[in-house]
């Protein structure tokens, strides 16, 4: 029942994300630990890294 309730998990913040498939939301352990946070996404996750550093360099070009 336990197990059935974390594949169930719903990751609001990767929703759109193309790599979901492979990913399904990272660890949320790691969210749990770091962030207190069991479906609010994995913070180490790499995609949303690289994402938010292209969106600030998008910022910063436009300014
Ligand atoms: S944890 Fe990152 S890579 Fe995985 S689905 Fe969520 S946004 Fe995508």
């Amino acid at each position: 029942e336990i197990f059935a309730s974390l594949r169930g998990l719903r990751i609001h913040s990767c929703e759109d994300c193309q790599r979901f498939d492979q990913c399904h939301g990272g660890c949320p352990a790691v969210a749990y630990h770091l962030k207190n946070d069991i479906e609010g996404g994995d913070p180490e996750c790499l995609e949303r890294c690289v994402t938010s550093i292209a969106e600030e360099n998008q910022k910063a070009s436009a300014a």
